[in-house]
């Protein structure tokens, strides 16, 4: 199970404090800690430097060489700040460990299959209304469960300008795509100013309703999401943030603050949960956190199934253990703070979603469901479209087309 589910009060005004930080940073300037670039200047990226903050385990070390080369590690010292002891579900987030050099039969590189999928380099389109657009390489922390880590972290994968033309000239002869995802590695990574590049380029395509960044920075590097930025950004909305907070002790001060300024500046906030054996995978802990968000008017919006990516076998749940979070869930939040539970099918076969299965059985017309308390009760389906009991099929009365009860 998750660590402790949070430290967070209900409806405290949490933005007033900064959060704790480690030792190493007590004298640093607040305008240098809160200065995103000295964030990202200071990461720790060396097992030595690491050695300096936190007593490594064993399997922590053998997790460091044993990936050095095929996905190494970054740390801001933000993020760095809420490490605790060897079970904590930032630290598991964050440091190598040696079960990432287990791999099973069915861990992928690409599992998704992006790459098979991709019209012009640097974009993948899997789905008729969207498009990914993969926009730098770079992360402030590399998230041990990455589903991107064959790319994140290298910078020889960082694309070049001539590439984001060949986008824009792919999605301007391609008007079914109405929505575009900019992501990467995280693409706040990136200077105000390209940022600000990318995006008036896609709002600039008349078929492109809506920009949603998929970032991350709110949770490991907060700083980034300044009143600078996001009154940059403001004139290009609709613009969306899809953010990826997984557990209560990410939910700091300053992470409320960058939501709060997001939200405040008209962006539509949605987070995306990856449940993570031992990390979120209980009830409580899930609830906690959304609950946090929704305070922060960001939506808990899906509840993503681990993918199997290489070295991340150790991190993934069984598919029930998510069905049964939701269920225990439902009844206990409220819709807005249900997230969709879903699969994103190896090989490329999209997203699923799935529901706790409430349909008890079905008689005719007559469905008969149980609900969170497991009691069972019937409900009375429309009938299709042209059929009997309907204006279309000549008949007056609804009723006198009804199966009789199951019960
Ligand atoms: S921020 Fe996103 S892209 Fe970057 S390492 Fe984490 S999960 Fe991967």
């Amino acid at each position: 199970m998750a660590g402790a589910a949070a430290s967070i009060s209900e409806g405290a005004s949490d933005e007033r404090v900064a959060s704790p930080r480690h030792p190493t940073w007590s004298e640093v300037p607040a305008e240098q800690w809160s200065d995103w670039r000295w964030q990202l200047r200071n990461r720790i990226t060396t097992q030595e430097a690491l050695e300096r903050l936190v007593e490594l385990t064993p399997e922590e070390r053998e997790g460091i060489a044993g990936r050095a080369d095929s996905f190494p590690f970054a740390i801001t010292p933000y993020y760095m700040s809420l490490v605790q002891g060897p079970g904590c579900p930032v630290r598991r987030q964050a440091i190598p460990h040696a079960d990432e050099l287990v791999t099973t039969p069915w861990d992928l590189v690409d599992p998704l299959a992006e790459e098979e999928h991709s019209p012009v380099p640097i974009l993948s389109h899997r789905y008729p209304d969207r498009a990914l657009l993969y926009a730098t390489h770079n992360c402030p922390v590399y998230c041990r469960h990455c589903t991107r880590q064959r790319k994140v972290g290298d910078a020889s994968s960082s694309p070049p300008r001539a590439m984001f033309e060949q986008v824009y000239a792919y999605l301007r002869r391609t008007p079914a795509v109405r929505d575009v995802l900019v992501s990467g590695g995280d693409p706040l990574s990136l200077s105000d100013q390209r940022l600000e590049e990318i995006v008036r380029a896609l709002r600039a395509i008349p078929s492109v309703e809506i920009i949603r960044l998929c970032t991350r920075n709110p949770v490991t590097l907060p700083q980034r999401i300044t009143a600078a930025l996001v009154e940059r950004l403001r004139p290009y909305h609709p613009l969306y943030v899809n953010t990826h907070f997984n557990h209560p002790r990410e939910c700091t001060p300053e992470a409320g603050l960058a939501l709060t300024r997001l939200a405040d500046a008209g962006f539509v906030c949605g987070n995306q949960m990856v449940l993570l054996r031992g990390i979120n995978d209980d009830p409580a802990t899930v609830e906690t956190l959304n609950r946090w968000l929704l305070r922060h008017r960001c939506r808990p919006y899906y509840m993503l199934q681990c993918d199997p990516v290489v070295g991340t076998a150790h991190l993934r749940t069984p598919v029930a253990a998510g069905t049964e979070i939701v269920d225990a869930l439902r009844g206990r939040v409220s819709g807005l703070g249900l997230p969709h539970f879903v699969i994103d099918l190896p090989g490329g076969g999209g997203k699923t979603a799935l529901t706790p299965d409430r349909l008890v059985r079905t008689r005719g017309r007559s469905l008969v469901f149980r609900n969170v308390e497991g009691r069972e009760f019937e409900y009375v389906d429309a009938p299709m479209r042209g059929g009997p009991g309907t204006s279309e099929g000549g008949a007056r009365s609804v009723a006198r087309d009804l199966e009789p009860p199951t019960r």
